[in-house]
């Protein structure tokens, strides 16, 4: 029973401005609360995977990254709801910060970050679920044989996507993973 929610963060939890990084940027998005409460509800534990590329194109430090996480970490638990863990990249190939600008294996649409949290927790992936915004999200999921990869999006005529579903927010993607497990 030990199952994960592998969930993306900018443009999934909280409004994604492009290198989000400033808590007075953080807002979260419509249904992340309840959404998230009925994954809990579903026995999920609740993992946040992101790119955060802007680290290493110098836009901003690792410190400012945690401080977001931690504000954010904050909120869901004034609101009942434990993130277990959140994994993230720093890097991207064409970064300007030296020790970062490498190609990773952890930058989706690479599984990196998946693997790093199933070896931490030993999850059963065959019984998690993805959620993102982009395909690389989805990508991600389906390299790391996740099953159920959910696509969030405003628009749910979206074509060409490999995920198992497309939905407008966290609370539709938790109403179809309740049906089907
Ligand atoms: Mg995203
Ligand atoms: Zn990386």
């Amino acid at each position: 029973m030990n199952k994960a929610l592998f969930i993306d963060r900018d443009g999934v939890l909280n409004q994604d401005k492009g290198y989000t990084h400033k808590i007075s940027d953080l807002k979260l998005l419509d249904g992340v609360l309840e959404g998230l409460q009925r994954f809990q509800s579903l026995d999920y534990k609740i993992i946040i995977i992101t790119n955060q590329s802007g680290i290493a194109r110098g836009l901003f430090k690792i410190k400012d990254f945690h401080d977001f996480m931690t504000k954010m970490i904050q909120i869901f638990n004034n609101n009942k709801i434990t993130i277990n863990d959140y994994f993230f990249c720093p890097h991207h190939i064409d970064g300007v910060v030296k020790e970062y600008s490498i190609s990773c294996d952890c930058r989706k649409p690479e599984a990196g970050m998946i693997f790093q949290a199933q070896e931490k927790y030993g999850f059963d992936l065959s019984k998690s679920v993805l959620i993102g915004d982009k395909e690389s999200d989805i990508l991600a999921g389906i390299k790391a044989n996740i099953p159920l990869n959910i696509r969030i999006t405003k628009n749910i005529l979206l074509k060409d996507s490999l995920a198992s579903y497309t939905t407008k927010d966290l609370i539709q993607a938790a109403e179809i993973i309740k049906k089907i497990i």
